[in-house]
């Protein structure tokens, strides 16, 4: 179990440099709370499952995704993909940029790759999301930036889902922050990442995320792998060479370039989410309609709020989702 080191360095100068390096906002977990409460019983992953010396905190790092991305309609614009790509290697640098500030310092930090996927742990065709080393989403919740919203995606007062996490684990005594205790997410009254989800992968308070995958990582390994198996699986030679020569191979081409359409993806359950300081003068005039709504998602939606109880899914993730208020 990590212990506290001590350090001249305060929670605030910490904080204050992390911006200095670019971050919008930065939160502080306490690693022992999160290696209390695993947010997935069955695959738990905390921050002594990477480190036993140097995870007492979690830092959370979060950068706001450009509102020029957010109001392109199409959940495959390239120009999404390629800018949140981007903002990725931003944030990895100046999380890195903090590891070396904080050792300078005297306080030992460790960057962790959380958009990687552990291959160890990696099941073909099954939730890859829950193989990533350490949830993001869960620390940025213990950390106070924001709460889980209806399908998971992490909701932050400021930005609403619109922000990219990188994480740095350090044992130095720093103040963690708390979380909140209330509900950021309007739930399925306002129901728009659900009304707006190209895979329909949203559910009541949960989220497909093999659906999901298939569509915010297009080009990513279950593609890569599926495509290889039907080239190595087709008999003729002639439609084989056809095959390797063909768009999928020029799609993969171009996304192993930077990792867009790999690491990167869908998120228009993200842009069309209404809450977020930065919602009504940037984004709602653009994306207030959601073209992707159907009357079947429509009655879907008014199930859920007929509910007499939340479902089991709540439950199970109440602890980051907060207290749910319904409107009515
Ligand atoms: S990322 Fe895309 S596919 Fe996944 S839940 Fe959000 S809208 Fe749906
Ligand atoms: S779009 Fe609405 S229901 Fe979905 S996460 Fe945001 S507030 Fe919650």
């Amino acid at each position: 179990m990590n212990e506290l080191i001590s350090t001249s360095l305060t929670s605030d100068q910490v904080k204050a440099k992390a911006k200095e390096f670019g971050a919008d906002l930065v939160g502080i977990a306490d690693g022992a709370i999160m290696d209390q409460y695993p947010p997935d019983l069955k695959n738990p992953r905390t921050p002594s499952h990477i480190t036993e010396i140097d995870g007492a905190r979690v830092i959370v790092l979060a950068k706001r995704i450009s509102f020029a991305t957010s109001r392109l309609p199409a959940w495959n614009d390239q120009h999404k993909f390629y800018g949140d790509e981007l903002l990725i290697s931003a944030l990895e640098e100046l999380a890195l940029d903090l590891v070396f500030w904080m050792e300078d310092n005297g306080a030992p930090a460790l960057l962790v790759p959380y958009h990687h996927v552990d291959p160890l742990k990696f099941k073909k065709g099954k939730d890859t999301q829950a193989t990533h080393p350490l949830s993001a989403e869960h620390a940025a919740v213990e950390a106070g930036l924001g709460t889980l919203g209806l399908n998971h995606q992490l909701i932050t007062r400021e930005y609403g889902p619109r922000v990219i996490l990188g994480l740095v684990l350090t044992s130095a005594d720093i103040d963690p922050d708390s979380k909140m205790e209330e509900a950021l997410c309007l739930g399925p009254e306002c129901g728009r990442c659900l009304k707006a989800c190209p895979a329909d992968a949203v559910q009541y308070w949960d989220r497909d995320w093999a659906a999901c995958d298939t569509f915010r990582s297009p080009f990513g390994f279950e593609f890569m792998s599926n495509y290889l198996t039907s080239i190595l699986t087709e008999e003729d030679q002639l439609q084989q060479i056809a095959k390797l020569r063909g768009m999928e191979s020029s799609e993969i081409f171009q996304a192993m370039l930077r990792g867009s359409g790999i690491i990167t993806g869908c998120r228009r359950c993200a842009d069309v989410c209404p809450v977020g300081n930065d919602y009504e003068n940037l984004l709602k005039k653009w994306v207030d309609e959601i073209p992707e709504e159907t009357p079947e998602k429509l009655k879907r939606l008014e199930e859920m709020v007929a509910e007499a109880t939340l479902p089991e899914a709540y439950e199970k993730q109440h602890r980051w989702i907060g207290k749910f208020n319904p409107i009515n």
